[in-house]
């Protein structure tokens, strides 16, 4: 029997396992039952690749995203893998074909949506073949809780009783303890060894706006840190998705929409284009992005709040798959979290689920403001302590300066409190800020104690501060969706003379200036800060390589050779193949396919550089 680290560096071209990996490569292949939860970009499909080149016969792969299987598949071959899929893009001759492969054993892995194994045929077909295990991708998809829930995952449990003695594993990115249990439950995995990951991307870093989803903002942040790299830009209407990506476009970076109103026709091949296209910005609601392999998400933007750490979790999860910087950027603003706030008091679920969607609301909007390191915040939220600040986020690097704001928001709170709490912040802010308009005037609110006492801050200040007054519980919004805003019980000690009042601290707005025309493209490609100016050059030359060969053969490019890969050939410059094979990410297949090329660029490069 091959020796599992014997298949990492020769197959893959790996020279440790990550965390977990080897142990979950041991149970299956000791025939256990696994459950494994890892963050995005941890590694999880080695855990299921090695054990089914090992054990005899074919693993049998259950993805709910038919639309990555081709990528999937295509990035296993380049391993010298035999690997396939079923599913409805193929037509019938090619099924024929795959499912005679799997009769006859030909297949190391075979891939398919949960509704095609479910299928009796299928399970018959499955049944006089031999089965290596079967891995469950994406598990969380069993959950009713989640967003991604799929009825066919719950009845994977069928699984375990047809085919007592294959082993099975199932895998997710997502954290929570609720998502967990229902996956055991669900899925019968109560014998499973279960391994839990550190949920921290160290590689990414986090940083909160509160600069009202501008676009001023988003491009400040794209010509810093991205102005060629590739990225996602999270809108939440379809409609501002389309806006967006035509604006990006005609500030000259390329971006694609897409969002459920597309076809699937265009959706597919805007996907298609950001995976093998550099430098491509997909703007997208969150429609997009579950299984996105794509290693080389330099950054995720979010012009919105989503709607609860979890979200927000998975989303920015996307960046940095390769383990090289990558961003998390968030800009919101009052409108959001009224409008945050609103959707989950006015929705129509039952009272409990309810409860829970208004604290997932309120810990999302209390990361939000937080003045402390976010990472510590994220990771205490899925119960993981981080002993020291992390230094990656953007409280940590630039700690927010904060102002004693109560005074303000006394006057916020009572100016609510003599309009009877029966209107939105756009019309107290024109109260406070003393506009003398036709409405103000009908109400008679120019009368009140509260008019015009608020001249020491902007308009855009004053959105700040209820923002963030909302935020830290001070103000509710009604049960009506109409966004008037009601004192909480939290308010009303603000409001008496005869107490003190406790000192609220709020966050101090940072500025953003407007956007000019972009003038030059910096090269700030995250992946090149590690490298010298001499080895830049390389790696740009290596890269373009890669994109013709990926062009040729039809694959994204990181499927031949992923940056990390590139990079560290631009800087090590191997001379053979003993050397090339020292590379990490450089198997034995792939070096007989491109270690030539790529030997052949490097010392071409090198004799002209000397
Ligand atoms: P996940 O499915 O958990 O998001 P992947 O399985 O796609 O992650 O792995 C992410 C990246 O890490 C891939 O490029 C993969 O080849 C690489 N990788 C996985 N395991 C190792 C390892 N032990 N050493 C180096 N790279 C690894
Ligand atoms: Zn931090």
């Amino acid at each position: 029997m091959q020796l599992p680290s014997h298949v990492l560096k020769s197959t893959f071209g790996y020279d440790h396992f990550r965390h977990h990996q080897a142990d979950i490569i041991e149970a299956l292949i000791d025939g256990d039952d696994v459950l494994t939860l890892m963050p995005t970009g941890g590694g999880k499909s080695i855990c299921y690749q090695i054990p089914a080149l090992i054990r005899s016969g074919t693993a049998i792969v259950i993805s709910p995203l038919i639309a990555l299987m081709q990528d999937q598949v295509d990035a296993l071959r380049q391993l010298g893998i035999c690997a396939a899929f079923l599913n409805s893009t193929l037509n019938a001759g090619e099924q024929r074909q795959i499912e005679n492969d799997f009769l006859t054993g030909k297949l190391d892995l075979l891939y398919m949506a949960p509704e095609r194994l479910l299928n009796e045929q299928m399970l018959h077909l499955i049944g006089q073949c031999d089965i290596a295990l079967f891995a469950i991708d994406e598990a969380h998809c069993v959950s009713q809780w989640g967003h991604d829930f799929r009825k066919e995952y719950q009845q994977l449990s069928m699984l375990h009783t047809r085919f007592p003695n294959v082993p099975r594993i199932a895998l997710t990115a997502t954290a929570d303890q609720r998502t967990r249990d229902e996956i055991i439950t669900q899925l019968s995995l109560q014998q499973a060894r279960v391994f839990i990951n550190s949920f921290d991307r160290p590689n990414i870093h986090y940083a909160i706006e509160e600069s009202g989803n501008s676009r001023d903002a988003l491009w400040q942040f794209l010509e810093k840190n991205h102005a060629e790299d590739a990225g996602i830009v999270y809108c939440l209407s379809r409609k501002n998705v389309e806006t967006t990506a035509e604006w990006l476009n005609k500030q000259g970076r390329t971006a694609l929409p897409y969002h459920a109103g597309l076809s699937q026709d265009i959706r597919q091949r805007n996907q298609q284009r950001f995976l093998r296209e550099d430098g491509v910005i997909i703007v997208a609601t969150i429609a997009f992005g579950m299984g996105i392999d794509k290693p080389d998400v330099r950054f995720v933007a979010h012009m919105n709040l989503p709607k609860n750490i979890e979200s927000y979790y998975q989303e920015t999860g996307r960046a940095g798959r390769d383990g090289l910087p990558a961003n998390a950027w968030m800009s919101y603003g009052l409108k959001d979290v009224i409008n945050l706030r609103m959707f989950t008091e006015n929705s129509e679920a039952e009272e409990q689920f309810k409860r829970v969607m208004l604290q997932k609301t309120d810990a999302m909007l209390g990361l939000c403001e937080l003045t402390s390191c976010r990472r510590q915040a994220l990771l205490a939220y899925f119960g993981e302590v981080l002993a020291e600040p992390c230094g990656n986020c953007d409280n940590c690097i630039n700690p927010p300066e904060t102002w004693d704001a109560t005074i303000a928001a006394q006057k916020a709170l009572s100016c609510i409190y003599r309009t009877h709490e029966r209107f939105g912040a756009h019309y107290i802010i024109d109260i406070i800020t003393g506009k003398d308009d036709e409405r103000i005037q009908r109400n008679g609110h120019n009368q009140l104690s509260t008019f015009d006492i608020g001249g020491e801050h902007t308009g855009v200040e004053w959105r700040g501060i209820f923002r963030q007054l909302i935020a830290h519980g001070y103000l509710a919004t009604d049960t009506e969706g109409y966004g008037v805003l009601k004192l909480t019980p939290k308010a009303w000690p603000m409001l008496k003379r005869s107490e003190t009042p406790q000192t609220v601290m709020l966050r101090k707005l940072r500025k953003v200036s407007k956007t000019k025309k972009r003038k030059t493209a910096a090269a700030t490609r995250a992946v090149l800060q590690t490298l010298s100016t001499q080895d830049q050059a390389l790696f740009e030359r290596l890269r373009e390589l890669r994109s013709r060969l990926a062009k040729e053969q039809n694959v994204p490019p990181y499927v031949i050779f992923p940056d990390k890969t590139l990079s560290e050939m631009a800087t090590v410059k191997p001379v053979n193949e003993g050397q090339m094979l020292d590379i990490s990410g450089v198997g034995e297949v792939k070096l007989s396919r491109y270690g030539e090329a790529f030997l052949n660029e490097i010392s071409r490069l090198q004799s002209l550089g000397s």
